[in-house]
């Protein structure tokens, strides 16, 4: 057993949040050791299977996490899955501290019948699809319909709709997976209706998403403008994030376009555009085909108003013919660990400032921390703000670090007798370079391994 009495913390995930709090601890002070263990073979967690193939510039943020996975005081484990693989408990056994930053990988269920009618899938596995996420591999869309429903207004459903409408040439230099690329180029999706239960002022997206949907080459935007009834003239009381966002929803929804707009719009072929005041209440079947076949909205008015404002039902319903149907209403964080505090009504670790309660040692960043919204500045942030606390409670002595802890050297021996092979970042630097050699055959920036099978065999490659 190793006896030197540095701190030794160990984080559960390495997305933004597992990256943000191991560097953070590492620049707050010279002895601080930090792991970082991994479901999957490969790092970075939403960055590479969340983000949209066609934002390369977000996923600049690698570069920073490389470095940090690289200091000499941080070690990446990768393909251990917590919770199976080695228990919470285990790890605390062997370290002074646990940061919990398993993000948020179930999703929310819209709990209306026909949910499972083949032809609806969440946003969540649809994105996992197109990223290359090794357990939606197998999802194979059907995209053989001409209207898509997609439900929820927020960035997430931008990024699908997006993708459903862009023309080839634009995501064939993406890093999106090849089979996602051949099922799209046979695509006959040409119209993406997306819904939310509020009003135009309630949009959950942000304004350089809008503005990409408006400028999508061979689109055009279609709105309801009965839906902007009033909002004209809210717009002046308005905060200025939320104005500004609402100006361009309005202009693209009801101005007259120039010449050069017009001449646009009327060379698309694809059509997208919001609904709002809807929620679904049923998915159609298809008699014939037990697929689906639309989906019925409830129509609802808007009581009080700004972010507040809530949907009530008017009583009234509407069905809208689609083959397909993406729910994209938010993702979810599941419990890994019995042992773990966990709030299932908000799906959080219950936490003050990411100091798991009642449970000293324990901590929590990210999305696990404060659920899934916000984007990965946001998650920056908040995993800063763990890191702050648990330096904080080594100084004040809340958490013992006299006593010497053995590590990733007793957690890898437990590993090795459960036949778990990690992967270290090597390995992971390894497949990197297959998969960016990959995709330099084919003009893409990486072509991603899809099977769990694949990624390690690239390792010894
Ligand atoms: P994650 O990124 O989900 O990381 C969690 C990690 O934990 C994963 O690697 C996972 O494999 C691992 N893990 C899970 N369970 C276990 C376990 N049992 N044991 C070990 N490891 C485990 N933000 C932007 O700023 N710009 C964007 O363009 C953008 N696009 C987005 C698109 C989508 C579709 C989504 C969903 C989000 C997007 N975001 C974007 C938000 C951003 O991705 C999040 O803010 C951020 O990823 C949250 O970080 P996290 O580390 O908490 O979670």
């Amino acid at each position: 057993l190793s006896t030197s009495s540095c701190p030794k913390v160990c984080v559960v995930g390495s997305g933004p949040a597992g990256f943000y709090t191991a560097q953070h601890l590492i620049k707050g002070r010279q002895d601080v050791e930090v792991d970082i263990y991994e479901r999957l073979p490969v790092p970075f967690g939403l960055v590479r299977f969340g983000v949209a193939p066609d934002h390369p510039e977000v996923k600049n943020v690698i570069n920073t996490f490389t470095q940090t996975a690289k200091h000499s005081r941080c070690s990446f484990f990768g393909n251990v899955n917590v919770g199976k693989d080695v228990t919470v408990d285990e790890l605390q056994q062997a370290y002074h501290a646990v940061v919990l930053s398993y993000g948020a990988e179930g999703n929310r269920r819209m709990g209306v019948p026909g949910e499972d009618l083949p032809g609806v899938y969440s946003a969540k596995d649809f994105v996992g699809w197109y990223n290359g996420l090794p357990s939606c591999r197998e999802l194979s869309p059907d995209l053989s319909c001409e209207t898509a429903v997609i439900l929820g207004q927020g960035n997430v459903a931008l990024d699908v709709a997006r993708i459903l409408l862009s023309p080839l040439d634009i995501l064939k230099k993406t890093d999106i997976t090849q089979p996602a690329l051949e099922a799209l180029a046979e695509s006959r999706v040409r119209k993406v209706l997306i819904v939310g239960r509020r009003g135009p002022m309630q949009v959950a997206c942000t304004i350089k998403e809008l503005r990409e949907m408006g400028n999508l080459p061979g689109t055009r935007p279609e709105m309801v403008a009965a839906d902007f009834e009033g909002v004209p003239e809210a717009l002046k009381d308005l905060p200025r994030p939320r104005k500004r966002l609402t100006e361009l929803l309005l202009k693209t929804a009801l101005e007259v376009p120039g010449e050069k707009e017009l001449e646009r719009r009327g060379k698309a072929t694809k059509v997208w555009g919001f609904r709002f005041y809807r929620s679904p209440t049923e998915i159609l079947a298809d008699p014939d085909h037990n697929r689906t076949a639309g989906i019925r909205l409830a129509v609802n008015r808007l009581e009080g108003s700004g972010e507040r404002a809530q949907a009530v039902l008017t009583g009234e319903v509407e069905d809208v013919p689609c083959g397909l149907v993406i729910s994209s209403i938010g993702y979810q964080s599941l419990p890994i660990d019995p042992t773990v505090p966990f709030d299932s009504r908000s799906a959080v670790v219950p936490n003050s400032v990411g100091r798991v309660h009642q449970a000293p040692g324990l901590y929590c960043s990210g999305w696990l921390k404060t659920g899934p919204t916000g984007v990965i500045a946001t998650t920056l942030n908040n995993s800063f703000d763990t890191a702050r606390s648990l330096l904080e409670d080594i100084d004040s002595g809340k958490l013992d670090v006299s006593v010497a802890k053995a590590g990733s050297q007793i957690v890898s021996s437990l590993l090795e007798e459960r036949g778990v092979k990690a992967v270290t970042f090597s390995d992971w630097e390894k497949i990197d370079s297959l998969e960016r050699r990959r995709g330099e055959a084919c003009g893409k920036p990486r072509e991603k391994l899809l099977t769990v099978e694949e990624m390690l065999k690239a390792d010894t490659v």
